[in-house]
Formats: structure tokens, C-alpha cells, sequence
């Protein structure tokens, strides 16, 4: 019954998120964009490599809670009625994102896997799947494995995952939506693009997935007033098909210990000899 939904809100989303760029656009784009057989790959066969994934994750969060935590916390959180659950479940949820998005940032073997999702240089709605399964995983290890641990039920669980899995069509989507007075709390598609923004001061900011009020109480915020980010990806080379995205992160792992030097973040790592990388964008970053 879950696969049926999932399918059924994977068709969906087409239909809602086309018109709505069409009406709303940010940017003169076309829908059939460069990269958009290399998303649909992504689409179709990343679910598998993240489900096992996931399952190991919830696995293990099951063991923690049935071995480790302690039964007067499990007791409080089933206590709680599902109205009370939700909204502490999704807050949850998004501090977990919040912590693990910035590392897969700031610590130069993740930035390798995330690199994948930054590659993208057409921003739409369905850059939301151009996601290594590793990348996807290890998100899921910051959101799902608390929740699981401190033992919230599934209904809990199921609607933060289903308000995160539009959420992620909709911060990507290629629309005009800033929230006016409630940017600063909620997670805008203006919010997120700033977010892939190749310009320098955009850098490493804006991390949360549902409340921007994690980047203002951690400091990582950038909504500059007035301004629209222009350009985006990364300004090292990266392949642009799936199979050579997948295989992406390893070989750079492999060239940074070759080199024994864990560069910065986003520094260029053009010496990687990784297989099947594009020529590096043509837009330069600042
Ligand atoms: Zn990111
Ligand atoms: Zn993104």
C-alpha cells in the first residue's frame, strides 16, 4: 500500500510542479533542461540503493530503543497523543537535517558525496532527486534514527516524511517565493536557492530543510533583501551521468588520499582524475 502511494505521489508531482514553475518562474528555464535524462535515472534507481539504506538505519534506531534508552523516556514519548507527536517529531526530524546537512558540508570526504546534489546548474523542482544514495542516507541517519530511537510512532514518523518529501519539490522549484515576514521560520524555495548558490558569500549557508530558524540560531543564514541568486553549482568538474555520479565520491576519496591533502570544502580539485567529469562551468563563482 505504501509503494502504491509513493508511486502515486511520484506522478503527482510532475503534474503540480510543471504549471506551477510555468506560472511562477524565477528563471527563464525549459522544462526539458540539460541533465534531465541523468535526474530521471536518479528518479527511477535511487529509491532501491537508499532502501536498504534506510532499513539498516531503522534497524538499528530499534535496537537502541528496545536496549538503551531508558524505559521512562520510551514511556513519555508513547504517552504522547499523535497531535502532540507530529509537530515534535517534524522539529526533530529537521535539527537532525539541519547537523547533518552541514557536515556533509564542512568536512571535506562528505563534501565529496554532496557534491552530487551541488552539480546541479538548472535549478528545478526535480533537482530534489539528483541526490547521491549515500548523501540521502546519511540525512536519514540525522533525521529518521532520533526518531525512531526515542521510539515515535509511525504516524508521527509518516507525516514528518511526507511533509519533508514535498518540501524538497517545492525548495528546488524554479518559482518566486521568498515567505515575506516568514523567511526567517520557514524553509522558501528563495531560501534553498541561495542555498546552491555558486556565488562565495552563499557558501555553506542555509542548511535547514523545513525551519530557517535553525540558520538563524546557528549563524549560517543568507537572505540577502532584494537579490536573486543567479548562478549555481560547483567550480570543480564534475561527471554528468549516473552511473559516473554514483561512482564519483570514491574516486575523489581515493585522489585525496593519493594527494594526503583533505582540501577545503570547495576548493577545486581539478587534479582528480575522476572518470567521465564534465569541463568545469563556464560561470566563474563571486
Ligand atoms: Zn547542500
Ligand atoms: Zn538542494
Amino acid at each position: 500500500m505504501r509503494e502504491l502511494l509513493e508511486q502515486y505521489q511520484l506522478l503527482l508531482a510532475p503534474l503540480i510542479f510543471v504549471p506551477f514553475e510555468q506560472l511562477f518562474a524565477a528563471r527563464q528555464q525549459k522544462i526539458f533542461r540539460r541533465g534531465l535524462s541523468t535526474d530521471m535515472a536518479f528518479l527511477l534507481l535511487n529509491g532501491w540503493l537508499v532502501f536498504v539504506g534506510v532499513t539498516a538505519i531503522i534497524a538499528l534506531a530499534t535496537l537502541v530503543n528496545q536496549s538503551i534508552l531508558p524505559s521512562a523516556v520510551k514511556q513519555a514519548v508513547s504517552d504522547l497523543p499523535y497531535w502532540a507527536q507530529a509537530p515534535i517529531a517534524i522539529v526533530i526530524g529537521d535539527l537532525g537535517i539541519y547537523w547533518t546537512h552541514r557536515i556533509l558540508h564542512v568536512v571535506p570526504a562528505m563534501w565529496r558525496i554532496h557534491a552530487v546534489h551541488h552539480a546541479v546548474e538548472e535549478l528545478d523542482w526535480l533537482a530534489a532527486i539528483h541526490q547521491h544514495p549515500l548523501d540521502v542516507t546519511f540525512m536519514k541517519v540525522g533525521s529518521l534514527f532520533p526518531l525512531f530511537a526515542l521510539g515515535f510512532s509511525a504516524e508521527a514518523i509518516g507525516t514528518y516524511l511526507a511533509i519533508y518529501y514535498w518540501q524538497s519539490w517545492l525548495a528546488h522549484a524554479n518559482v518566486r517565493l521568498g515567505y515575506g515576514p516568514l523567511r526567517h521560520v520557514l524553509v522558501s524555495p528563495e531560501f534553498h536557492h541561495w542555498h546552491h548558490s555558486s556565488e562565495q558569500e552563499a557558501r555553506d549557508k542555509n542548511y535547514a530543510g523545513l525551519f530557517s530558524f535553525y540558520d538563524v540560531l546557528f549563524g549560517s543564514l543568507y537572505l540577502p533583501e532584494g537579490q536573486k541568486p543567479t548562478a549555481f553549482g560547483v567550480d570543480h568538474p564534475m561527471p554528468t551521468r549516473y552511473l559516473a555520479l554514483l561512482a564519483y565520491p570514491f574516486f575523489a576519496w581515493a585522489s585525496m588520499l593519493k594527494r594526503d591533502d583533505p582540501s577545503g570544502t570547495r576548493r577545486p580539485v581539478g587534479a582528480e582524475a575522476v572518470p567521465g567529469t564534465a569541463t568545469p562551468p563556464a560561470h566563474q563563482d563571486g
